[in-house]
């Protein structure tokens, strides 16, 4: 393409709140075959809110919630915030803890007066007698089941739920009559995912990803359909912004986010994903 024909579409751009960062990302974005979204904070709010707590019979629920919320206040997730939000509107006062520790993607862990207390993921626990805690028809709903064990035993799981945004739904859909495949990459269990892509109508899905693994998905997806945009907040997926044919960071997203991205989308409107791409095919239209 000239010069003049990216730079006209680059101010258009700009005008509709579509930031190119780079000039070649206007030419890649209109190859672009499949389009990959992060779940969380990206196609949902990323402000969950504790709705269940399942305990089993030989904890005590308060005891609980303080141990599990004292350990999350020490973490940044948005899960955390949910319990540690969910302790606090109940009036704990939360413990003080020690020697925290924090895997990304599967938990945290750490000692509160004297006792370990472990929260994360199915994948955490595995092997453990989850299935008693009955969580899988809350996942089928969309909720997020974490498990919390004190002292190697398993004492709760814990549900939080997260909104979909109201354009989530709209820019799948636009994708799609552009026709792009669409595919949701999240770190979520898979039942939870499958639920929320299920609502959105999203073609593919890969869940239970590991933070590390999500370039490995993006390299699967390349090969399966070709040039590939992945969109974005860049918590826990700078390095999958990175790897994309395209990176694209929603509004309000880290400044990890932007360095990473080769589009920045100004607010968390999706639409403009579908917006940038039509807009792209406009301007190079006939240019090779
Ligand atoms: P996502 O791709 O949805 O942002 P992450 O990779 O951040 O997911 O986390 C994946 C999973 O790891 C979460 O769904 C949860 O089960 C578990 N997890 C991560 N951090 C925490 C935490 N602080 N407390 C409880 N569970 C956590
Ligand atoms: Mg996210």
């Amino acid at each position: 393409a000239t010069p003049m024909s990216i730079m006209v579409g680059t101010g258009r751009a700009a005008q509709l709140g579509v930031l190119f960062r780079k000039g070649e990302a206007l030419q890649l974005l209109r190859d672009a075959k499949v389009v990959a979204f992060d779940k969380t904070g990206t196609l949902t709010e990323g402000r969950p809110a504790l709705t269940d707590f399942i305990l089993d019979d030989d904890f005590e629920h308060d005891e609980v919630l303080a141990l599990v919320a004292a350990v999350e206040r020490r973490s940044e997730h948005p899960i955390a915030l949910a319990i540690v939000t969910g302790a606090e509107t109940a009036g704990m006062v939360l413990p003080e803890v020690e020697s925290f520790a924090s895997e990304p993607g599967r938990g945290v862990s750490a000692t509160v007066g004297g006792r370990k207390v472990e929260i994360g993921s199915e994948r955490m626990f595995a092997g453990q007698e989850l299935a008693d805690f009955n969580t899988a028809r809350l996942a089928a709903e969309g909720k997020t089941p974490v498990f919390a064990a004190i002292d190697g035993k398993l004492a709760a799981a814990i549900v939080v739920a997260d909104q979909v945004k109201p354009t989530s739904k709209a820019v799948i859909a636009a994708l799609h009559a552009l026709g792009i495949e669409t595919a949701m990459i999240s770190g979520d269990n898979r039942q939870t995912a499958e639920a929320i892509a299920r609502q959105l109508g999203i073609d593919r899905v890969e869940a239970e990803v590991l933070p590390a693994e999500k370039l490995t998905a993006i390299k699967a997806l390349r090969e399966q359909f070709g040039t590939i945009a992945y969109v974005g907040d860049g918590i826990n997926d700078a390095p999958a912004l990175a790897e994309a044919d395209i990176g694209i960071a929603v509004g309000s997203g880290t400044d990890a986010a932007i360095e990473s991205a080769d589009v920045v989308l100004l607010d968390g409107d999706l639409r403009k994903v579908a917006t940038a791409l039509t807009l792209s095919r406009a301007t190079l239209r006939n240019i090779h």
